[in-house]
């Protein structure tokens, strides 16, 4: 798998070599003379001129080599694409197909939780100036209609990733169960539909994005492998998440969903609610709780103590090391499941 530092690394180079060569080539008409006084004037050819003229040139140069810099926000110099994504595993999707062409404005920063975020003013300034926002949909990024509004950005294109795939029902949305990233088989259709749209707005770049999707593919094609082979080793499919963001997963790779801990956002689970969860997981022998880094695992410890089980994480984001790319976020959780239902690493 392709290092996130080294290609980040990589990215500052090459913007930072770049901005030499932009210096370099602004300030070549500035201080070349002509050779006839170059060679009559000693060194650099400046005493041959009025004290006005070295005076104008020196701020000249200074501007060159400083003032552009500072003014100039970084996407519009490295002629990088600016596209905003929903989510971080989307973000990262999104940087793997379009690798050193795109700049990456993540909406949801890490840590936080899509259901109850709102955009800051920075991130509206910055959306204005996009060209494609990737979102998740069925009805995950709420705040969205508003944002895209409020930009009043011509240029900006709203792809919507889950667009026409099939949807799990759920307690959480009315418009389905909006989690489809966390099964990288359905990942997958994210990843050639962000390819396609890449292409569209920036057709210069299609050979590298058909280079960077096609191997990015084959990385999810060899963890969807991974997944199938370790569920195999589980001694329980019996899973008891804290809210529904494991549907599409528990559906794909063959586990099962005994009990939800939140069945809507923000609400813990009431005193019956609970005393049923308990009774559900010790009857279907499942043999952990998983909880989740974006809430409070309070309702989860309480009913994990009374169930005599641990308590594990899912992190359906991810974002932050060492969960910073979506792969190494899915197989985080992989480990974690392992952990939970009593497989083999
Ligand atoms: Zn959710």
């Amino acid at each position: 798998m392709r290092s996130e530092k080294g290609r980040l690394f990589r990215i500052a180079n090459k913007s930072s070599r770049r901005g030499a060569l932009r210096i370099a080539s602004k300030m070549r008409p500035v201080v070349r003379l002509p050779r006839r006084e170059r060679e009559a004037s000693g060194v650099g050819g400046l005493s041959a001129f009025p004290s006005w003229l070295v005076v104008g040139l020196a701020f000249i140069l200074l501007f060159a080599g400083c003032g552009g810099n500072a003014a100039v926000p970084l996407h519009q110099e490295s002629k990088q694409v600016l596209v905003a994504a929903s989510i971080p595993p989307i973000a990262d999707m999104v940087r793997q197909v379009g690798g050193e062409r795109v700049e990456v404005l993540t909406m949801v920063p890490p840590g936080a939780s899509p259901h109850t975020y709102e955009p800051t003013p920075e991130q509206m300034r910055r959306l204005a100036a996009a060209r494609i926002l990737f979102l998740n949909g069925v009805g995950l990024e709420f705040w969205a209609d508003k944002a895209v509004q409020a930009v009043g950005n011509p240029d900006l294109q709203v792809v919507v990733l889950s667009e026409g795939m099939p949807l799990l029902q759920s307690s959480e949305h009315a418009a389905g169960n909006p989690h489809l990233w966390l099964s990288p088989r359905r990942a997958m259709k994210y990843v050639k539909r962000i390819r396609d749209a890449l292409i569209a707005a920036d057709p210069e770049g299609e050979a590298a994005y058909r280079a960077n999707a096609a191997a990015y593919l084959q990385q999810l094609r060899q963890l969807d492998a991974d997944i199938r082979a370790a569920v195999a080793t589980f001694h329980s499919r019996e899973m008891v998440t804290f809210h529904a963001a494991w549907a599409y997963f528990i559906h794909d790779y063959g586990l099962h969903q005994a009990a939800v801990l939140e069945t809507t956002p923000g609400r813990e689970p009431s005193a019956a609610e609970v005393a049923q969860i308990v009774e559900t997981i010790k009857r279907v022998g499942a043999p952990a709780v998983f909880a989740e880094p974006q809430f409070p695992p309070r309702a989860a410890r309480v009913i994990a103590e009374e169930a005599g089980v641990p308590v594990l994480t899912l992190d359906p984001l991810g974002g932050t090391p060492p969960r910073e790319t979506y792969i190494k976020l899915m197989r985080w959780n992989l480990e974690q499941l392992q952990k939970g239902l009593g497989g083999q690493p």
